[in-house]
């Protein structure tokens, strides 16, 4: 059985992949498993030199990489260089963790007590298709650096950077086993390794919907899980704020990657106000997005992943949406849609509440902070946002009182490989990347040493 893979610029036939199945899973575990022990006892130097080797071979790998993952996943080909980059500075920064995975010493009774972070066994990841690559090494490096084996399932739909990457590790050195890759649907080849006895942990990211179904298949054999899941996260501009760099950076922060970004902050609350300069400051900006050939060094916004992505992003904008701007788009091939503001959004209305994964942003205005707070919070999600003010008091208040994981004051980006990422409530349990990350993929063990004193 083979894998179609589309190119969603284009709607033509990227590759065609082996499709993996539930055997396929069976038997990467079964290599992660019998690699475990080995890849456990390097010793960490030379663990973090072989981590530092993939680095290195990734960064010389880094435009070819760019170029597939902007064709399979539509994405604009400066956006894909940007996140190759990420994906090696990943790699980097977890190469340098392997001998800082440190434990304690705890005065007792009788002895000393001390700690150890020990890896956890074979772990399944399973990532998606929005930034392929890039999700994938935010677990592979923590994971990897842990002394962990791995199985990866990416998306069917975006399988390619992941296939790349696991020839790309043999090739640096990493040893037989270490890293698998199954390019199967997760229905199948996912859901097995969710069940797998021998799975000690399942990483997701990907739709609530399906996280909610991993929590519960790995709840059977005791797993550790971490879920990244989705989000609907607000943007909340006072009217205090430098209104034309909020209007200017608020596009990017839900056209960006189509909109398919699990952080995106496709609520933009604006204090009444404002509403006014800030929504004609935006349209311009709105008006001047480039959606095109992702290939094109121009464009800045590329197609959705899919026709089924795109019929779902078009369900929230019907016939009476309040449409104030509408952007450009191709016509076709390719599953295109503008950039879409709707503007004023009642906060019960389903575009306001669903995560919608396309270029659909709403605009909901209010009156004053407190009931900014309330609008913002009022959301089964809790991943990122944006406060923008020049009043610091309020927004080190605001960020306090917000129910998210990640949030940025004057500015719209969420994403630091330094620092942890990961959502409250309905968007996920755990973190990752930062120092964060390799403490879900670890175990604390205490051992107790008597010394008789
Ligand atoms: P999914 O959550 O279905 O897919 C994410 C990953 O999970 C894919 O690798 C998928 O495999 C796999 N998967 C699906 N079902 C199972 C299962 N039962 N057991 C194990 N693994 C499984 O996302 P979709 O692709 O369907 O996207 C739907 C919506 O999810 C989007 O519109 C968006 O709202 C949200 N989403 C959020 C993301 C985020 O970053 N938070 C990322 C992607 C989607 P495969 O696709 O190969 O079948």
């Amino acid at each position: 059985m083979t894998l179609t893979v589309l190119e969603p610029a284009t709607e033509a036939v990227l590759a065609e992949v082996p499709r993996a199945g539930p055997d396929d899973a069976d038997a990467a575990v079964a290599r992660a498993k019998a690699a475990y022990p080995a890849w456990r006892a390097v010793a960490p130097p030379d663990r973090a030199r072989l981590l530092y080797g993939l680095a290195d071979a990734l960064a010389e790998r880094q435009e070819e990489l760019a170029v597939l993952e902007a064709r399979n996943a539509g994405k604009p080909i400066g956006d894909a260089r940007g996140e190759m980059g990420m994906v090696v500075d990943v790699f980097r920064y977890y190469a340098g963790a392997v001998e800082r995975n440190l434990g304690d010493t705890i005065p007792v009774t009788g002895g000393v007590a001390m700690t150890f972070r020990e890896p956890l066994g074979v772990v399944a990841l399973i990532t998606p298709w929005n930034f392929p690559l890039t999700i994938a090494a935010w677990k592979l490096g923590p994971c990897l650096a842990a002394g962990n084996t791995v199985v990866l399932k990416p998306a069917e739909l975006t399988p390619l950077t992941a296939l790349e990457f696991e020839r790309i590790a043999l090739e640096a050195g990493l040893p037989e086993g270490v890293v698998n890759v199954v390019a199967g649907p997760g229905s199948t080849c996912g859901r097995r390794l969710v069940e797998h006895p021998d799975v000690a942990k399942v990483a997701f990211t990907g739709s609530t919907a399906v996280g909610r179904t991993i929590a519960a298949g790995a709840a059977q054999t005791i797993k550790r899980v971490t879920l990244e899941l989705g989000g609907k996260s607000p943007n909340l501009v006072f009217a205090d704020a430098d209104l034309e760099a909020a209007a200017a950076a608020a596009p990017w922060a839900v056209f960006g990657n189509a909109g398919q970004d699990c952080c995106a902050r496709s609520r933009i609350l604006v204090e009444s106000a404002a509403l006014d300069r800030f929504m004609d400051a935006l349209e311009e900006v709105v008006e001047g997005i480039r959606v095109g050939d992702p290939l094109d060094e121009a464009t800045q916004m590329g197609p959705l992943i899919s026709a089924a992505q795109r019929e779902t992003v078009a369900s929230y904008v019907p016939e009476d949406a309040p449409v104030a701007v509408r952007g450009s788009a191709p016509d076709g091939p390719g599953f295109w849609f503008p950039p879409t503001v709707l503007c004023p959004v009642a906060p019960d209305d389903r575009a306001a509440r669903e995560e919608i994964f396309g270029p659909v942003a709403c605009v909901i205005p209010f009156r004053d902070e407190a009931e900014a707070i309330e609008l913002a919070n009022d959301t089964v999600y809790g991943l990122s946002g944006s406060i923008w003010t020049r009043d610091g008091a309020r927004a080190l208040r605001v960020a306090r009182a917000l129910d998210t994981g990640v949030l940025s004051i004057n500015s719209n980006t969420s994403v630091r490989v330094a620092t942890p990422f990961g959502g409250f409530k309905q968007s996920g349990v755990g973190r990752e990347l930062g120092p964060h990350a390799l403490e879900h993929y670890t175990e604390v063990k205490t051992v107790y040493y008597a010394t008789g004193g």
